[in-house]
């Protein structure tokens, strides 16, 4: 049984790509029971396959990372704990709903607003994007009290903290009920005020975007800037790096979100972005995208 007293057992997480997949491993790690919901077959199948491999690698990565991992490696029991599906009316059981799909809000809009008429009134649903405004999400469904942005990072299951966003509507009970469903799965929230981007991404996309183009104007390549990061800064990772392990068409679709919500030329994004998410290049996912992956 999940450690939490405010009745949630069921987690209803839509969208199973990078963040989805793990969304969901976490939700389980931790007891509760999830609909994984994503548009095929295969996304789930590669969901499925991604959560056994991190089931597998968990302990020894956390351990190797000195990163907080949750308490569950049982593989087979964790992944009972999930039903995957195509059916975006079975997130009709959820208690709870995580959001995780594609940063485009033409794809995400209607997701909710077909989950607003599935769930159950006071179901919460939490918006995981980078860079979309959560009072626009509000918007668009009638619970926007219950609207709130969880901004995992990424590796979910690595990470102990998540940036909360509070949109224009979303109440003092909603936020309190996504620290609390945080707390039981080993996070730590914290919130912040609505805009696009939040905190986090406002300044990373900046970074990678202008990092991006210092490849781009041939002042260094992928692998001095990263360099650059870790040994001058002591960054675990460089912002090329880091942008592989996003998803580079998460990167580019961010920074245009933000050039399109502030309107100015500072998130113009950088040609070789946009060249290298056109040649299929989106980093880790792909196998290959700054860097060259196995
Ligand atoms: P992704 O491209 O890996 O996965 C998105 C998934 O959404 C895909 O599997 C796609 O098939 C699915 N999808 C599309 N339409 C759908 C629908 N109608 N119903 C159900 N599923 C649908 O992207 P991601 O990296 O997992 O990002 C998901 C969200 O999380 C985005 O909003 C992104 O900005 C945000 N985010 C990403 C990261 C990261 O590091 N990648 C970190 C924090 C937040």
């Amino acid at each position: 049984m999940p450690d939490n007293d405010s009745g949630i057992r069921t987690i209803g997480v839509i969208g199973a790509g990078v963040m989805g997949s793990e969304v969901a491993q976490v939700f389980a790690q931790s007891g509760f029971d999830v609909v994984l919901v994503d548009v095929t077959d295969q996304a789930l199948d590669r969901a499925r396959q991604t959560i056994e491999r991190n089931l597998r690698f968990q302990r020894m990565l956390g351990a190797q990372r000195g990163l907080a991992a949750p308490p569950t490696v049982d593989r087979a029991a964790v992944l009972a704990r999930i039903r995957f599906t195509t059916r975006l009316a079975d997130a009709a059981d959820a208690d709870f709903v995580v959001e995780n799909v594609t940063e485009d809000w033409n794809l995400k809009r209607p997701v909710f607003e077909e989950l607003d008429e599935v769930c159950k009134p006071d179901v919460v649903f939490a918006v995981n994007t980078s860079c979309i405004p959560i009072t626009r999400v509000g918007g668009v469904t009638n619970r926007p009290s219950k609207i709130i942005g969880a901004h995992f990072m990424n590796p979910v299951s690595l990470k102990p903290m998540v940036e909360v966003i509070r949109g224009f509507h979303t109440s003092d009970e909603t936020v309190q009920t996504m620290l609390d469903l945080l707390a039981a799965i080993g996070k730590e929230g914290v919130v912040v005020a609505d805009s696009p981007g939040f905190v986090s991404n406002r300044v990373l996309m900046l970074t990678v975007n202008e990092a991006a183009y210092l490849v781009h104007e041939r002042v260094a390549d992928a692998t001095e800037v990263d360099r650059i990061f870790k040994g001058c800064f002591g960054h675990t990772m460089g912002p090329l790096e880091t942008a592989d392990l996003i998803g580079l068409d998460t990167i580019l679709l961010s920074i245009e979100g933000l050039y399109q919500a502030f309107g100015d030329s500072k998130y113009r994004p950088c040609p070789l972005l946009k060249q290298l998410v056109d040649a299929g290049l989106h980093g880790r996912k792909s196998g290959r995208g700054f860097h060259v992956y196995q």
